[in-house]
């Protein structure tokens, strides 16, 4: 019988991303009646994925669930590898031969794209570099928002798009207190927007923000929310949708956009438009944006199925910045086998598949197992249900003993690359706290790979 998860051979694994879904899966493993050495891989120095680098600087709640993570990464058995990509620094072949199981869990990295003529004119982005600039991503600290012009457009009604609309809304005052980098602050102090508008392709029925996020753009110092009564009305289906007890949560935020609508007129600084059923049909200017021409949509379909047509009307709007908040979407890994159409890594039940075939030993959880939907939360459940398919699979594991980290120690050491161990990111991450509480901030964050080294260096 195979000796594998005992004391004396204890299952190795990796986990690829230090999110949510890569620390629920850590905490899954060490839970288990198995003995797990786990070890976490993460490209940057610093851990915790979008709750880092995701999570609007002015939601600090949702941050809360970094004190699990940090109680997760203070279990003997776990390790953190910081500053290390897999891919690139260590190969999917290279961590196959150091441990038994390797999980993926490294998010949807980019965004997805509009597919529309003048999409990548100055002054358009992707709401995804815009959230990680102004939370120091490093990949984005580099990225420069022109916010000289007086209207912003940002198109898709999730969440995303809400904290997008809410930080450009927001006067500075509001932010200042906020972990936001510096840099970022700088910029949105000199902000001329007065007007942003947020844009749906389908009704106020279908549309994907929360009431909780929706409403927060009621409660702003200088700026009003506006809705046009004319763009609440409902066709049959979605009056249907919305009698459906099931969809509460768009009852709600129905609710909100009717309040919104009878609200008297705008005297504040700036004004949040929130509009619906139309979609972007082009974007225009000569070296940059100018203007963004907007197609007219109806809603066809069974309810809960409908979909946004256009009705050939169409009307432009002029605008010098405007964001792309339709989702985001997960990157390949050289030698892991991946779904392009969807953007994340093929997989039955959290097992990686290639075709029909499952590829022994490799796993997969959070956003790039399912697609960018959910809360942090949700990432618990997803997580769990993958180290389940993981321990189900054990006896049929190659029960030969992995050396783990150690047996890449050479590797990395001749690539030359800096391990970033959980210690050293606590040393960061008290480096930053001190640097915030200068400003009153609860952290003034690195935004630069080579800073946060560059301070591991000092503090060592
Ligand atoms: P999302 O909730 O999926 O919203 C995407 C939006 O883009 C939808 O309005 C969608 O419209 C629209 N869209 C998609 N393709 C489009 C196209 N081609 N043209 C025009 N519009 C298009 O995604 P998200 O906002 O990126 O959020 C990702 C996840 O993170 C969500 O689960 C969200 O709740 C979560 N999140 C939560 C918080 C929070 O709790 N505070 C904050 C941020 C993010 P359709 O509905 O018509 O497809």
């Amino acid at each position: 019988m195979s000796n594998l998860g005992t004391a004396r051979n204890p299952v190795r694994a990796a986990i690829v991303g230090s999110g949510p879904s890569g620390f629920y899966a850590a905490e899954a493993l060490l839970e288990s009646e198995q003995t797990v050495l786990v070890d976490m891989f993460e490209r940057l120095p610093s851990p915790f994925g979008l709750v880092r680098s995701g999570v609007a600087p002015d939601h600090p709640k949702l941050k809360q669930p970094i004190r699990v993570y940090q109680q997760i990464a203070g279990s003997p058995p776990f390790r953190f590898l910081g500053n290390v990509t897999v891919g690139r620094d260590i190969t999917v072949e290279e961590l196959k031969g150091c441990y038994h199981v390797v999980i993926f869990a490294c998010g949807a990295e980019t965004d997805r794209s509009l597919g529309v003529a003048g999409e990548h004119l100055a002054g358009s982005h992707a709401a995804t570099e815009f959230v990680g600039w102004y939370n120091g991503h490093p990949d984005y600290r580099d990225l420069v928002f022109d916010l000289s012009h007086e209207t912003a457009v940002v198109i898709g009604q999730g969440n995303v798009a809400v904290d997008v609309c809410r930080i450009l809304c927001k006067t500075a005052d509001e932010l200042r207190h906020t972990d936001i980098c510096g840099h970022a602050l700088e910029v949105l102090a000199q902000s001329k927007i007065r007007d942003v508008y947020m844009i749906g392709r389908r009704g106020p029925a279908q549309a994907k923000f929360t009431h909780q996020e929706l409403r927060e753009l009621g409660n702003l110092v200088g700026c009003d929310p506006v809705v046009d009564p004319r763009d609440l009305e409902l066709n049959p289906a979605s009056r249907e949708e919305l009698a459906d007890r099931r969809n509460r949560a768009n009852i709600k935020s129905y609710e909100v956009l009717q309040a919104f609508s009878a609200r008297p007129t705008p005297t504040r600084h700036r004004c949040c438009h929130i509009q619906f059923l139309r979609s972007p049909r082009e974007l225009k200017g000569e070296k940059r944006l100018e203007r963004v021409v907007l197609a007219r949509n109806r809603l066809e379909g069974e309810p809960s199925q409908q979909v946004a047509r256009e009705t050939g009307e169409a009307e432009e709007l002029a605008c010098g910045v405007l964001f792309r908040s339709i989702g985001y979407r997960g990157v390949p890994i050289a030698g892991v086998p991946f779904d392009d159409g969807r953007g994340v890594f093929p997989n039955r039940d959290g097992r990686i598949v290639d075709g029909q075939n499952v590829v022994p030993g490799l796993y997969v959880a959070g956003w790039i197992k399912r697609g960018p939907t959910g809360i942090i939360g949700t990432n618990r459940e997803d997580s769990v249900a993958t180290v389940n398919s993981l321990l189900a699979d054990l006896p049929k594991i190659d029960a030969g003993a992995k050396p783990g980290a150690d047996g890449m120690k050479g590797l990395l050491e001749s690539r030359r690359i800096r391990v970033v161990s959980y210690a050293d990111w606590q040393k960061i991450d008290a480096a930053e706290v001190r640097r915030g509480a200068a400003a009153g901030k609860p952290r003034e964050k690195f935004t630069r790979v080579e800073e946060m080294l560059e301070a591991l260096g000092h503090l060592n």
